[in-house]
């Protein structure tokens, strides 16, 4: 589950990410409004605590923007007024939720978990690179219209790379997380698995690649 949280004031902003990543959440941030537009566009989070009071770009703007775009994830705004005008404002921009700033953390937690909970029964929770997918439930590798069933150990090392989000997955995880014993069958293994992927990716015509950083793992690229 990857959150990103938009806030200027960059202590609230790293205190919150703090407080989520303890909780088991991904996070990252964004200090204004647009780089926070940006990161929501890439449409790799799945859930956004929006601060409203931003430089540039208010929090309303980004949030009317993503939805307009189709981006559907769930807002959680915090509002420096406690004044109604804002909270309806916000909620007809399309947020779900809000909170009033100075808030305690108890609270934020619990309102992100009711998003996300949320999240888990409407929505897909299917791990998305680029233009692919996993289904999760059919243990599928998904690109657009076309699909391919993956083996259990090729769909998680897929789901470790597309979570990774572009970030390198080094052959020791995979290994430690999917073999649970390390010897050089398991290594190899590694690497004929990551064949068989690069080659399902390129039967759904996939843009997502899989890259071999050399000496250290793999990572996706092409989102
Ligand atoms: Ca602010």
């Amino acid at each position: 589950m990857k959150i990103l949280v938009v806030e200027d004031e960059t202590a609230l902003a790293e205190a919150v990410a703090a407080l989520l990543r303890k909780e088991g959440y991904s996070v990252e941030t964004a200090n204004d409004g647009k780089s926070g537009l940006g990161k929501a566009l890439s449409g790799r989070f799945d859930c956004m605590v929006l601060d409203v009071m931003l430089p540039g770009m208010n929090g309303l703007e980004v949030l009317t923007y993503m939805r307009v775009k189709g981006i559907e994830i769930p807002v959680l705004l915090l509002t420096a007024k406690s004044e109604v005008d804002d909270k309806i404002k916000g909620l007809d921009c399309g947020a779900d939720d809000y909170l009033t700033k100075p808030f305690v953390t108890g609270e934020l937690l619990a309102r992100v978990r009711a998003m996300t909970r949320r999240l888990g029964m409407t929505q897909d929770i299917n791990p998305r690179y680029g233009d692919i997918s996993l289904d999760m439930k059919k243990g599928e590798l998904c690109c657009g219209a076309n699909t391919v069933v993956l083996g259990r150990k090729e769909f998680q090392m897929m789901e470790m790379l597309v979570s990774g989000a572009g970030k390198i997955t080094t052959k020791e995880d995979f290994v430690s997380k999917i073999w649970g014993c390390e010897d050089d069958s398991a290594y190899n293994n590694v690497e004929v698995y990551i064949s068989f992927l690069r080659k399902k990716l390129q039967l759904l015509h996939s843009s997502v690649q899989i890259k071999t950083r050399r000496g250290i793992g793999y990572c996706l690229e092409g989102a």
